[in-house]
């Protein structure tokens, strides 16, 4: 992927080796967490400190359910590992991808009538403290609707290359592009109206069926800014589809649950299955344009 040269987003908010730090009120008790992230003593740390501020530990977990939040749970995800050169890097990169996410939905909001509010990306190491509830990375990259902001420990991209076998800058910036779907989503209002169809559904599978709707939207929708970046700034090179198609489909629900239990139960997908994520990302790609991300006319994923 050709992203060396491109700007660089003003909406990154760097909280690595600061776990659980900003707005989580410890309010400079100055708890001793390494870099590294928060092993065993760590969660004791968090359930003690829940303790005296008076707080159950399990309502830091709950509030509105943050996008893709527990997607990744089975996941032994390298723990933190402080900010070295190569992280740097990466911050960089993931800087340049979010700008460029920036602009593509910018002029989509034009053509709307509408102004394009920008997300914060919210780089940590081991735990933080979201608008939706404490995250561990090893739930992996997640959109927290509440603050606006997307969440990604850079260990994952770590996960993606060794455990999902899906390495690549290009496997790496779809990962973000499509959290930066769901905040697209969030803008539209589409999020809150699955919700609301969630909580009227007669069933689970029915819900389910709404989750999966909404996931591929957001894979369409990574698509989509894969198609405006390349005509805009050529960023595409050759073999970078492939990688973001390798991703989608490491990260289909079939795949998953075939990898932690063995089987496929399709009606408990919540994100789709391999083959469909993959086919809407490359709707976006193919198409570039909002209309043909329409997942919940769709008759067929
Ligand atoms: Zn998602």
């Amino acid at each position: 992927m050709r992203w060396q040269d491109g700007r660089e987003s003003e909406n990154v908010e760097d909280r690595r080796g600061a776990p659980g730090s900003g707005g989580f009120r410890t309010g400079g008790i100055g708890i001793p967490i390494g870099r590294g992230g928060i092993g065993i003593g760590g969660l004791a740390v968090i359930v003690v400190v829940s303790l005296l501020l008076g707080i159950n530990p399990l309502d830091l977990l709950q509030g509105t359910a943050p996008q893709d939040q527990a997607r990744y749970e089975q996941s032994d995800a390298p723990r933190g590992g402080g900010p070295d050169n190569r992280d740097d890097e990466l911050k960089r990169f993931v800087s340049v991808v979010l700008a460029d996410t920036e602009d593509t939905w910018a002029a989509q909001f034009q053509q709307l009538g509408r102004t394009y509010q920008d997300p914060a990306l919210v780089l940590f190491s081991g735990t933080v403290d979201s608008g939706c509830g404490f995250a561990q990375a090893a739930m992996g990259p997640f959109y927290c609707p509440q603050d606006r902001k997307v969440y990604i420990d850079l260990s994952f991209y770590r996960d993606l290359r060794d455990r999902f076998r899906a390495p690549g800058d290009f496997a790496q910036a779809y990962v973000i592009a499509h959290e930066v779907g769901h905040h697209v989503q969030n803008l539209l209002g589409i999020s809150d109206r699955v919700q609301q169809a969630q909580r009227q559904a007669g069933s689970q599978a029915e819900a389910n069926g709404l989750s999966v709707r909404l996931e591929l939207q957001a894979d369409c929708f990574a698509g989509l800014w894969a198609n405006h970046a390349n005509r805009e700034r050529q960023i595409i090179e050759p073999g970078d589809v492939e990688e973001a198609l390798t991703a989608a489909s490491a990260i289909g629900d079939d795949r998953l649950q075939r990898q932690s239990r063995g089987t496929v139960t399709p009606d408990s997908f919540t994100h789709g299955s391999s083959t469909q994520r993959v086919q809407w990302f490359r709707t976006g790609l193919e198409r570039g344009e909002l209309n043909a991300c329409d997942t919940f006319r769709a008759d067929r994923l």
